[in-house]
């Protein structure tokens, strides 16, 4: 099943994406979830056949279309490539560089934007502190203006593409306390006291690596701040509804292709003189994933289709991540169970994605903050 706003182009996409990620992906995928890294000339390839600029305007570096591209595009690197792990490092400027899109200066677009989308340089977002992720007003790393520049203190962690990274754009204070003395800034690699402290080790998403980042007096020019000085919050709720889109389309793709491995190794696998699909309770289990991709799907697309019209969606946003997560996390543990003693197995793919599956309730906002967000809304 595709999704709803799909039209022919969107089927030419994803036919060019899952030509790439099966020539250049899926021969390596199982190599480098193991090794927890991809080799970092994936970018280039990447960035060379068009797909890191998926979404981006052309006179960026793009390659044109919009968020529903974003989607279909990513569906097919993760349903084809069969590494989640490396399909979200690759994606890692999917939520870096909105911001820079959005409200940075032609300046920084042409610094930063352009050579990401060739695969020249590598972006991530570093929002996440030690001292608490979900209470993102209370953030505390502090940037402190002195002349033409900010002298950025402070830690990040859980940031993905962070080992890596030739900049990252971070939320800082540079006001008073609350969300009202946010500001983003772009802090590039090479600057005295940044630091990459530790790479996480993590449950899943291996091949993607994870940084705790130290900045210890960073002297950042004041020209990479993104828009207005202290106006950095709203930058971040317009970004977390893309972030949550994504999740929740990579919820999608993940459930779908566990989906597909367990309707083939039930149909291949004999028990008691017939195939698993011969049971009825096997029957049953792939019913009832099916269905409920096929629910996730609906609501990821209706998301998919009114944020890419403009209309402002976080509550529909933690709607659709929480109803996709819920989905991935009853599919790929449902997999898990078709496949039986060989679901447990790290040489088969549903064990890795139901280990993969783990971090959508808890990254982009957790399942709880999304119903504060469904709350909020609601007006209860
Ligand atoms: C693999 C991975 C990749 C990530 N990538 C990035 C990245 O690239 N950039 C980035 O900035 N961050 C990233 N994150 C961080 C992620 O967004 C945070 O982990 C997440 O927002 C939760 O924050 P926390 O871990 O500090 O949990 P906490 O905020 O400490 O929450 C702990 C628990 O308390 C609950 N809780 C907290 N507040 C409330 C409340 N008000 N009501 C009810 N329950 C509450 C939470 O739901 C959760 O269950 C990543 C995380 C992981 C694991």
């Amino acid at each position: 099943m595709t999704y709803l706003f799909e039209t022919d182009e969107h089927a030419a996409l994803r036919q060019q994406i899952r030509r790439w990620a099966s020539a250049e992906m899926a021969p390596h995928a199982a190599e480098w979830e193991e090794n927890e890294a991809f080799p970092v000339e994936l970018y280039a390839k990447a960035g060379a056949a068009g797909i890191l600029g998926t979404g981006y305007p052309e006179s960026m570096g793009g390659s044109g279309g919009d968020v529903g591209h974003v989607v279909v595009a990513s569906e097919e690197m993760i349903l084809a490539g069969k590494t989640v792990g490396a399909t979200v490092g690759l994606g890692s400027h999917g939520i870096a560089l909105p911001p820079i899109v959005k409200l940075g200066s032609a300046t920084q677009q042409e610094r930063f934007v352009r050579p990401v989308l060739e695969g020249k340089k590598i972006s991530a977002l570093a929002i996440t502190e030690p001292g608490g992720g979900s209470d993102v007003a209370g953030l505390t790393t502090r940037a402190v203006r002195d002349g033409d520049h900010y002298v950025v203190t402070g830690r990040k962690t859980f940031i993905t593409s962070g080992t890596r990274a030739d900049f990252v754009v971070a939320a800082v204070r540079t006001g008073g306390p609350g969300h009202g003395g946010v500001s983003m800034v772009i802090v590039e690699r090479d600057t005295p006291g940044f630091s990459v402290s530790k790479k996480l080790k993590k449950t899943g998403w291996w091949a993607s690596d994870t940084a705790e980042l130290a900045f210890d007096g960073c002297r950042v020019p004041v020209s990479n701040v993104i828009g207005e000085e202290n106006a950095g919050f709203v930058a971040f709720m317009v970004n977390f509804t893309q972030e949550r889109l994504l999740l929740a389309a990579q919820c999608v793709a993940i459930s779908e292709l566990a989906y597909r491995e367990a309707v083939a190794y039930a149909r291949d696998r004999q028990a008691f003189g017939k195939s698993l699909t011969g049971f009825q309770v096997i029957r049953h289990k792939l019913a009832d994933m099916a269905s409920r991709i096929a629910a996730a799907r609906a609501l990821t697309g209706e998301l998919t289709v009114r944020y890419g019209r403009g209309e402002h969606t976080p509550a529909l946003a933690a709607m659709a991540k929480n109803t996709a997560t819920d989905c991935c996390s009853f599919v790929c543990d449902e997999a898990v169970q078709i496949f039986g003693g060989a679901g447990y197995l790290r040489e088969t793919l549903v064990e890795r994605l139901y280990r993969d599956a783990r971090l959508y309730p808890i990254g982009g906002g957790t399942r709880e903050i999304m119903n504060e967000i469904i709350s909020k809304t609601e007006g209860y």
